[in-house]
């Protein structure tokens, strides 16, 4: 290991920054949030810098750096283009044993400042040792992008229950199990769900309860479209909590096989008129397992609100007092509009976009019909392929244009996706000469003609067949 990371305070510490540049705004922004008494020197300085450094109650000093600028002084930031004074000012501190840090020169320095995640309480400080920045950047970008916000509130409810929990239990491991078991359960969840006074009132129960046992929870999740890239990352971080993972026929294989390998996965699926499990079995399943002590996972297709029976299964859970939570997902008609080059609204063509099911009870579609005819409005139906002969002759019969573009797009946003486009008078014989795999979706309205425009997804377009 070449560098140790440490973390400094610096609150009204004396610090000395030597530039005014723009590299030496962005290390002043640094010290100041830190805190640092910033003593400033700079023959030229931007007059944000100035500014900065007075609202900060700091020093600025418009002239030439010169030893006697180190007394006191408990870090040194050289951030100059002048190689010569970043060396002598590296010299100089090195006498002095000062810790210097001299911007993009690692030879100098004797301490260097690592890029930062800043979740504050929590701080992530990553570094290459000067020898690749850029890496280091990379390494944070990635880590930005994982690690939730909420992290910072979460560290900080940490904190502010530190001394009761060490009141609450002597035993340093049942410490350790119950800080582990908050920081991953409902709680934890709470604060990333924005409800912090909530989590800190259950955190106050669990420990007065000395509650060390992890209790079960079930997730909905809403798993998108199929392509997993579509997936959130709350989505993800849920999936592979869980020890038990309830997935559909409409959940990609590679989606499951995010969840952790020693997790059981439990299908569930349904194909059209072959139900699987029941419904009302899944919902006991959710709840036995729940009341195991397990974190369930309940993978849904797209959006779980959205033709997807969420709100059944989560009454069945709220009834029996089991927490759970509902991660939202891409739904079908977002992802497969987005990935087809269709979009659902337009300010010329469509000003509104309705979602419909097109799923036939007792062989017929009981549908608003008239509602659905204005032709500045896009239809969206879901479980529409079997219906698609009575959805095209009531549209039409309703007074929606014959020569109404209709989209069918079939597996949207995997490997598979295929767009067959025709009208409304067109389409069913189309789809007779061209069969499509389940699921498909279908989109009507003038919006579909979009597509043929917009070439670029001609040219990128996932399907082989295309339209
Ligand atoms: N909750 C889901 C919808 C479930 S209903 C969501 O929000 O997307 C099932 C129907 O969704 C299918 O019959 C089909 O119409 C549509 N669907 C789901 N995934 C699809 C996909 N990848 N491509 C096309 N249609 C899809």
């Amino acid at each position: 290991m070449d560098f140790l990371p440490l973390f400094t305070d610096l609150r009204n510490k004396p610090c000395l920054l030597v530039g005014g540049g723009q590299v030496a705004l962005r290390k002043a922004n640094l010290l100041c949030k830190a805190g640092a008494k910033l003593r400033l020197v700079a023959h030229d300085i931007l007059p944000e810098l100035s500014t900065l450094c007075t609202n900060a109650g700091g020093e600025c000093i418009r002239g030439d750096y010169g030893d006697h600028l180190l007394d006191d002084v408990f870090l040194v930031i050289a951030a100059t283009d002048d190689e010569a004074l970043n060396k002598r000012v590296s010299a100089a501190c090195h006498a002095r044993h000062i810790p210097v840090n001299v911007v993009d020169n690692p030879d100098l320095c004797s301490v260097i400042l690592p890029a930062i995640i800043d979740r504050s309480p929590l701080i992530i400080a990553v570094s290459s040792g000067g020898k690749s920045p850029v890496l280091a950047r990379m390494m944070r970008s990635r880590l930005e992008a994982s690690i939730p916000a909420s992290y910072g509130r979460l560290a900080k409810l940490v904190g502010d229950f530190r001394d009761a929990v060490k009141a609450r239990f002597s035993d340093i491991e049942d410490r350790r199990h119950f800080w582990e078991k908050t920081l991953q359960g409902p709680i934890a969840e709470m604060v990333f769900a924005g409800k912090d006074a909530v989590a800190a009132d259950m955190l106050a129960v669990a420990i007065d309860k000395a509650d060390i046992d992890s209790g079960g929870e079930v997730y909905l999740i809403g798993a998108g479209p199929g392509d997993p890239d579509l997936m959130t990352f709350k989505a993800l971080r849920l999936l592979q909590r869980a020890d038990v993972v309830l997935y559909d026929r409409l959940v990609a294989p590679a989606i499951v096989d995010m969840c952790r390998k020693d997790a059981d996965r439990v299908y569930v699926g349904k194909a059209r008129a072959e139900h699987a499990v029941p419904q009302q079995d899944i919902n006991k399943l959710l709840v036995k397992y729940a009341k195991e002590g397990k974190k369930v996972a309940r993978l849904k297709g797209g959006d779980p609100f959205i033709f997807g029976r969420g709100g059944e299964e989560i009454e069945e859970l709220a009834q029996e007092k089991i927490p759970f939570q509902v991660v939202p997902g891409i739904t079908a008609a977002s992802g497969c509009a987005s990935y087809a080059g269709i979009p659902l609204t337009h300010r010329d063509y469509a000003q509104s976009v309705r979602f419909v099911t097109g799923h036939l009870k007792d062989h017929s579609l009981n549908l608003p019909w008239s509602e659905l005819v204005h032709s500045s409005q896009t239809v969206v139906f879901y479980m529409g392929l079997v219906g698609l002969p009575s959805i095209c002759e009531q549209l039409i019969a309703h007074g929606r244009d014959a020569d109404t573009p209709i989209a069918v797009i079939q597996q949207g946003t995997t490997p598979q996706q295929r767009v067959v486009v025709a009208s409304l008078a067109t389409m069913v014989a189309r789809l007779a000469a061209e069969p499509v795999q389940a699921p498909t979706l279908i989109i009507v309205g003038e919006v579909v003609n979009l597509r043929a425009k917009l070439a670029w997804f001609e040219q990128h377009d996932l399907s082989k067949g295309g339209m």
